[in-house]
């Protein structure tokens, strides 16, 4: 039976098992391998960091259950295998991975598909005092330091306005300094604050944010910002980050309470210690046009660890979440040709779409064609494509069970 190992249950890892599963089913013994026992829905961190007016959990239950998706009940009614464990070595020439406890995997056809890593470009202090936002425990620990921070306005032990420096203008720091915004202001109405309660900094190295998108969408996104009450920071690349500050380039410091790092990714680290596996300049796998690893006819790579130049334009695609599942679904094709011996179909890119939330029940969607929706349409458009996603990975009740239970949770600080 032809074994098909997948590293990394992420966009691209789940979307490759499933569509891998309805292809071979019990032809292949397929596996997923992944640290963490769930899939987390990276696109909903900074609702988790946000959320705010929930009843007292020191687990945080409720908010975990809206972003990890259980392997389980992803692949319940599957063939696909789950085993939780860290990779720790992968060895391309006898095809066997190993894990942290020494556990060793065979495989016939490999993906690899262990997304990115925090991006600190060498700049001191971010490492030691920045938090990072990528990961579960990151959303969870802002969202606990919003409820000290109303806590101490509540029993008066704060007077002073709580400052919050986000570190990067790409769509990542836009949406959590606006979902900020607008949960600052639900605390400030709650502890009956006149006036503010935080300053929201938002800093981009750049001349300005989100240089790929058009002056008008800029445009739109800098007044909502405004509205918000968030102060941008262009032109302003950092310098050192230390405990309480964030000092940039031109020598001016800014004081933080919170300091959130927002600027960038690079491939996981791990990926260097792979003998024979070919990387760019930037340290990515580099593939062909079939997503299969240069030199390894047996092993694909995809999502956000993968090096792609777009054939249109020669510009490294974007590394975001459907343009993994795009690859998931040719890797899992590619694999599933390539057992019956037919020919393996090219990966062309599509990537020419976003939507990025701006605070509360407001989005900007840029659509296929150029075409614009901004404001609460925007954010209705954002919402099916969660729902479509979740539709994708999920059984119809449990979609719906997972999205009205998210809209419920994220929309308290609307
Ligand atoms: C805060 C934030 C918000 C984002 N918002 C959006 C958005 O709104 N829309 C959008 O399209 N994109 C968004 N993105 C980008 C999107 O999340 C990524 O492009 C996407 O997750 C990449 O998918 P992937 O399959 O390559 O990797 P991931 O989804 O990151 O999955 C990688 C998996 O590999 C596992 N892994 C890593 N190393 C190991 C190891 N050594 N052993 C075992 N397992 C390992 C991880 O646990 C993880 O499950 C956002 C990213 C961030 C950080």
């Amino acid at each position: 039976m032809t074994k098909v190992l997948i590293l990394g249950g992420g966009f691209g890892g789940v979307r490759c098992a499933l569509d891998l599963n309805k292809k071979l089913g019990r032809e292949s013994e397929i596996t997923v391998v992944d640290k963490n026992g769930y899939h987390l829905f990276i696109p909903a961190l900074y609702e988790v960091a946000s959320a705010y007016g929930l009843k007292r959990d020191p687990f945080a239950v409720q908010l975990r259950r809206t972003i990890c998706m259980p392997y389980a009940d992803i692949f319940s009614k599957t063939n696909v295998n789950f085993v939780q464990a860290e990779i720790s070595e992968i060895n391309l020439v006898e095809n066997k991975v190993k894990t942290e406890g020494n556990m060793i995997l065979g495989y016939d056809y490999l993906v690899i598909a262990l997304g990115s890593e925090t991006a600190d470009y060498g700049i001191p202090g971010v490492k030691e005092y920045a938090h990072q936002f990528k990961t579960l425990e990151g959303a969870l620990f802002i969202n606990k330091k919003l409820e000290e921070m109303s806590q101490q306005f509540l029993e008066g032990e704060r007077t002073e306005l709580f400052s919050f420096l986000v570190c990067g203008g790409g769509f990542t720091g836009i949406e959590l300094a606006a979902e900020l915004g607008c949960c600052t202001k639900v605390i400030r109405e709650e502890c009956k604050i006149r006036g503010r309660c935080s300053n929201i900094t938002l800093f981009e190295a750049g001349p300005k944010i989100l240089p790929a998108i058009s002056e008008k969408e800029r445009r739109l996104i800098k007044n909502r910002l405004t509205k918000l009450g968030i102060i941008l920071m262009e032109n302003s690349p950092i310098e050192e980050i230390g405990s309480d500050f964030v000092k940039l380039k031109t020598s001016q410091s800014v004081k933080g309470d919170l300091i959130v790092w927002t600027a960038g990714i690079k491939p996981v680290e791990f990926l260097k210690s792979i003998h024979g596996l070919p990387t760019g300049n930037t340290g990515r796998i580099k593939v062909d046009n079939f997503l299969k690893v240069e030199g390894h006819e047996n092993v694909y790579a995809i999502g956000d660890a993968i090096e792609f130049n777009d054939p249109k334009n020669q510009k490294p695609i974007p590394a975001f979440a459907y343009v993994s599942v795009d690859q998931g679904k040719i890797a899992a094709q590619n694999i599933y040709n390539s057992i019956k011996n037919k020919k393996l179909r090219q990966y062309d890119p599509f990537h020419n779409v976003w939507i990025i939330p701006i605070g509360g029940k407001f989005a900007l969607a840029h659509l296929g064609g150029g075409v614009l929706i901004k404001g609460f349409f925007g954010w209705i458009i954002r919402e099916l494509v969660d729902l479509k996603y979740l539709l994708s990975i999920f059984s119809l009740n449990k979609a719906l069970d997972i999205f009205f239970n998210d809209i419920t949770i994220f929309s308290k600080n609307d």
